[in-house]
């Protein structure tokens, strides 16, 4: 880069290390024209998609509402924090990982809802009967019937709770 004394094209670097836990690079650079010295930080670019939101309003991507709506749909539930915080993790890549810079609402209330259905099958139904608003009953027993085809094995916990067939 152009030193930001003289704007010399040539600047070395002199020394460069990790900082702030590995997440930057800080580099000392001197000028060979004035000699000056001076220091950068380089970091990766983690940009996350604006969110359109169903009114076609457009919002920042924010990390705090997406946390509190997955709480909300796990509360009681035996996910622990750890799961919860490695599947907000994995939707934040998963958005960057879509290069867009914008993106639906919808298409990020539909990557949430993939991560409660591996996450808790009951967090999954309460995040989708809010966010999709089933048009009615029927609609929403479809959706938890397709559930229930779908995993047998691990579906006895739910099955007894709500004591299947009399
Ligand atoms: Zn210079």
């Amino acid at each position: 880069m152009y030193c930001p004394f003289c704007a010399a094209v040539d600047t070395k670097v002199i020394d460069s290390r990790l900082v702030s836990d590995g997440h930057q690079v800080r580099r000392r650079r001197q000028c060979l024209d004035c000699s000056e010295r001076f220091t950068t930080f380089e970091s990766a670019e983690l940009v996350m998609p604006r969110i359109i939101k169903r009114d076609g309003s457009r919002e920042p991507f924010n990390e705090d509402k997406m946390r509190n709506g997955l709480l909300r749909a796990l509360e009681k539930r035996p996910v622990s924090i750890e799961q919860i915080e490695l599947a907000i993790n994995q939707l934040k890549s998963q958005l960057r990982a879509t290069g867009e810079r914008e993106l639906s609402s919808e298409m990020l209330g539909n990557l949430i809802m993939d991560q409660l259905k591996e996450l808790d099958k009951v967090a999954y139904v309460r995040f989708a009967s809010v966010y999709r608003s089933f048009e009615d009953i029927r609609e929403f027993g479809e959706e938890i019937a397709r559930l229930d085809s779908g995993k047998k094995g691990d579906d006895k916990k739910g099955a007894d709770k709500n004591g299947s067939k009399k």
